[in-house]
């Protein structure tokens, strides 16, 4: 589906119309190509005093050839591809104002479709009631970065935990288990990303070959692959270098064996609510490959009424498609031991499971019950090496938002600090990096896909 608005915004006769009556300005997002550098320009590195990350930063973002600057060498010219700061030092509130200092001269010095990325430590690991709330500060200060800079620059907060210094592949002052995340969230992989809080834990992180192949030799399974984000998922995680076993029901034979076919993977045909299913794909995986290293629960349906008007069906079918059958389909995998040590689960919930959505109380009840699952599952999961996310997609331009009636539609579309939808792809982006074997700190998380949108912030 087109954004007829976005596409006309950028010629000349649209941008003379939008400046002329304020009309929002959708700017063009900067997305993904193999073989991109990470940033359209240097990165500039701040701290606050007593910091912890600063060092480790520095060595990553060198090591992944990003120019860096601190404030000491930046001049009023110079315009940056990322402001990255440091916060973990941060003990007080009165130490606050060095956030102030820092990113203040900065505000207009962010080149397009910048990156804005804060780094603290979560609350909840302080050792002081004073350190946490300083630490809680963060987020007000990120997410209003986000709506305010503009031109598709994105803001994030990830809170790096004291045991990821103690991960088994930290060596000499480098955490490898912030390595993905930082690269992910600097890279036009995660233009659609703004607004996130991101816990980094002390899980196993191994780095890859090669950055542009993070899922070499991985066995991936993903659900409702036939077409929307469950294909563009196929070929992303193609792409990157993963087996993939796409998954969709039999009536959409075609258009799986289409995907498949393109992206050298196989496709299974199987309704996942079938009472059969669960057995059939274990042995399926089992046979084929002899493991899954990450399974995307993507599939997914919306049967939409106001709950008055809505029959027993719609809510039975929903609840089970969404939420029910990813139950089943982990307790086979897991229990056959199937998935191993390193192994990925990652869910699509939705902002509907976050904000709820006059006429989808059953579609909003599975998507909130997506993250009730991470929330249970992932620290079960921990001490198996498996790690557990959601994404929860916001407005994607798909055949589900195209059925949206017009008026609903454009207001879905531009109630976000990038003033757009998002493409399949940004979610597919976004699930890759949840699923590299380099992201093994990172469980427990529920990142959006949503340009930061206004629903259920
Ligand atoms: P889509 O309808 O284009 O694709 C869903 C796929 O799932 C289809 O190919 C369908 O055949 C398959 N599927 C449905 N029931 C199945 C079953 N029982 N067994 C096997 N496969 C089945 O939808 P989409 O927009 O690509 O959405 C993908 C996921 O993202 C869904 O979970 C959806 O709820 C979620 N999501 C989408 C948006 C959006 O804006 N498009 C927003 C938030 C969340």
């Amino acid at each position: 589906m087109t954004d007829r608005y976005a596409s006309f915004v950028q010629s000349a006769a649209g941008r003379a119309l939008v400046k002329r009556l304020g009309l929002p300005d959708p700017p063009r997002l900067r997305r993904h190509h193999p073989g991109d550098p990470l940033l359209a320009g240097p990165a500039l590195l701040g701290a606050a005093t007593g910091g912890r990350l600063a060092e480790p930063i520095a060595k990553i973002l060198t090591a992944a050839g990003v120019e860096l600057r601190d404030t000491g060498t930046a001049g009023p010219q110079d315009r940056f591809g990322a402001l990255v700061y440091d916060a973990s030092g941060i003990t007080d509130s009165t130490e606050l104002r060095q956030l102030y200092d820092f990113f203040h001269p900065q505000a207009r010095a962010v080149l397009p479709s910048g990156r804005v990325i804060v780094l603290g430590t979560s609350p909840e690991e302080c050792p002081t009631p004073r350190e946490a709330t300083a630490q809680r500060a963060l987020e007000g200060l990120v997410r209003s970065i986000g709506k305010e800079f503009g031109r598709g620059t994105t803001a994030q907060l990830v809170y790096v935990s004291g045991d990821a210094a103690d991960d088994p592949a930290h060596s000499a002052g480098t955490i490898t288990s912030l390595e993905s995340t930082l690269r992910f969230l600097l890279s036009g992989r995660s233009a659609y990303v703004s607004g996130q809080v991101i816990r980094v834990g002390g899980g196993a992180a191994s780095v890859p070959a090669d950055w542009d192949r993070p899922l070499d030799g991985q066995v991936v399974l993903v659900t409702g692959a036939a077409r929307g984000i469950g294909a563009a998922l196929a070929t992303v995680l193609a792409r990157d270098g993963a087996k993939v076993v796409a998954l969709d029901i039999p009536a959409a034979g075609d258009a799986l064996a289409a995907v498949a076919n393109d992206i050298g993977g196989t496709a299974v045909q199987l309704d996942l609510t079938a009472p059969d299913a669960p057995t059939r794909l274990a042995e399926h995986l089992a046979s084929r490959h002899g493991r899954v290293d990450v399974v995307v629960h993507n599939a997914g349906i919306t049967r939409d009424k106001t709950l008055g008007r809505m029959d027993a069906d719609r809510w039975d079918q929903v609840i089970d498609v969404n939420l029910s059958s990813q139950e089943r389909i982990n307790d086979v995998l897991l229990a056959r031991e199937l998935i191993p040590a390193g192994g990925r689960i990652i869910s699509v919930s939705s902002i509907a499971g976050i904000a709820g959505n006059r006429g989808q109380t059953n579609y909003a009840t599975s998507k909130a019950g997506v993250i009730g699952l991470v929330d249970s599952l992932a620290p079960a999961l921990r001490q198996h090496g498996i790690s557990v996310n959601a994404v929860a997609p916001g407005f994607i331009e798909t055949r589900l938002t195209a059925r949206i009636p017009l008026v609903v539609r454009e207001a879905g579309r531009r109630m976000n600090s990038l003033a757009q939808g998002g493409l399949p792809v940004d979610v597919a982006e976004t699930i890759g990096w949840l699923a590299w074997p380099a992201s093994g700190a990172v469980s427990g998380n529920v990142v959006r896909v949503c340009g930061q949108s206004l629903l259920g912030a």
